[in-house]
């Protein structure tokens, strides 16, 4: 299998490589701050087609035709150049491309261009005590009541929900119909009154997740998405895009590059670790790892380009799998290299910019917060029955929610 890009993709490339010469910002604009910079920047890559290109114009993207080679190259180029591209927050990358499918015109109007700008912040309401990959067994309530819905329970591991302005959520406003059929996708001023966002500390040291509680929180049903009471399947879209956007952007043939050059610096006795048999096997097979996500997104973006759906799905199910499983190998064969600078705890720069922070503190940090992408959009147990049931035929796990 050849998994080079052709020539006219390869063209492509050099024309993002061209663009991204104009970043990081330079003379007067340098001296703006970095969000100034960065959004500066992003309007820039929307002008030019890079940004969001997918987005159509009058929602505040670049209007391009739909082409997953390009979308990837774009992807790979902003990463290595460390430039601002796609918001890959819940509001720009979840909610919007799921109002794009089933929002009103007004909810489109009104929302996808505030999540891709970043001007309003995103979070995610799935998730309950005891409702975690069970998700149709939700109980957070949606009461009907005159124009609104009001809600009442409470959600868990909502990221960043300390800092957000709107929640997309799930709620049971049928509570007399089946499970998954009792259940509303609705949009939720986070400042409403009768809102409580509790933060729970993780193990990076840093505030990621919050418990969200509703005391008859008003909603107005125009902020209904879908048909009221067919929220499961407008959730289901939200969850494709999460797991695409997990699988896609984990950019493990850089983290595996990063690994090996820690290899060669780190030492093994009085040799770099890279000579060492063991680790030389260790790396092989990690690299192996990485290749088949390659060959899996090559798959997936082949299908994509023939426009053959079907086909598409298989790729996409298990890249979310291969992406978190490989990086959390990464992760496991760094820490193990660094042998007792492993027992240091992550800085505050750390925290920060994790993806490509290659200080032994860096990754740490980066084997700790590997842990979380496993679970969340689904743990990797669920993933693996999903692609046993969906992806090939297998009998079902009665224990497995439909859906
Ligand atoms: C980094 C991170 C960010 C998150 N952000 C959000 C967010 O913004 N919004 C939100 O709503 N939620 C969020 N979550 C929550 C996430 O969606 C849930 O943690 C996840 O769905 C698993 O649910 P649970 O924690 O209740 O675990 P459980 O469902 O209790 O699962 C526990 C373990 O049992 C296994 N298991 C359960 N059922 C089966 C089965 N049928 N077959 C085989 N194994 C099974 C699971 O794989 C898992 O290993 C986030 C989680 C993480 C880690």
């Amino acid at each position: 299998m050849d998994l080079e890009y052709g020539p006219a993709y390869r063209a492509y490339r050099e024309t993002v490589r061209e663009f991204l010469k104009g970043w990081p910002l330079e003379g007067a604009e340098s001296a703006l701050s970095q969000i100034e910079q960065e959004s500066l920047f992003r309007r820039r890559g929307i002008e030019a087609g890079f940004v969001y290109r997918n987005m159509p114009r009058e929602y505040g993207g670049a209007g391009q035709e739909p082409d997953a080679l390009k979308d990837q190259i774009v992807l790979e180029e902003f990463h290595r150049a460390n430039a601002p591209g796609d918001l890959r927050s819940q509001g720009a990358g979840l909610l919007a491309p799921t109002l794009l499918e089933f929002g009103t015109e007004a909810q489109k109007q009104r929302f996808i261009p505030a999540a891709l700008s970043g001007e309003e912040a995103w979070c995610q309401g799935y998730s309950e005590p005891g409702s975690g990959s069970d998700l149709a067994s939700l109980k957070c309530q949606g009461r009907a009541e005159g124009d609104s819905f009001v809600l009442t329970g409470q959600k868990i591991w909502t990221s960043n929900a300390n800092a957000a302005d709107w929640m997309f959520g799930l709620f049971r406003t049928e509570p007399e119909k089946p499970k998954h059929a009792g259940i509303s996708y609705l949009l939720v001023d986070m400042r409403s009154e009768g809102i409580d966002v509790r933060p729970l500390k993780t193990l990076t040291g840093g505030i990621e997740f919050n418990e969200v509680f509703f005391d008859e929180v008003r909603v107005p049903m125009e902020n209904l998405v879908g048909a009221r009471g067919q929220g499961w399947g407008v959730s289901r879209a939200t969850l494709i895009h999460e797991r695409n956007l997990i699988g896609s952007s984990s950019m493990l043939r850089d983290m595996f590059s990063d690994l090996v050059e820690l290899a060669q610096r780190t030492r093994r006795g009085e040799c770099p670790a890279i000579e060492d048999a063991g680790v030389r096997r260790k790396l092989a097979e990690i690299e192996g790892y990485v290749c088949t996500q390659e060959a899996s997104n090559m798959m997936q973006f082949t299908a994509e380009l023939k426009g053959d759906v079907s086909r598409t799905m298989r790729p996409m199910m298990m890249n979310k799998l291969y992406s978190t499983d490989t990086t959390q190998r990464i992760m496991e064969c760094a820490y193990d290299l660094l042998g007792g600078e492993g027992l240091l705890g992550p800085t505050e720069a750390d925290i920060r910019d994790w993806m490509r922070n290659t200080t032994s503190t860096g990754w740490v940090e980066a084997y700790l917060f590997s842990l979380g992408p496993a679970i969340a959009g689904g743990a990797s147990n669920i993933q693996l029955n999903i692609i046993g049931e969906r992806g090939y035929g297998l009998p079902r796990d009665l224990r497995l929610p439909a859906g």
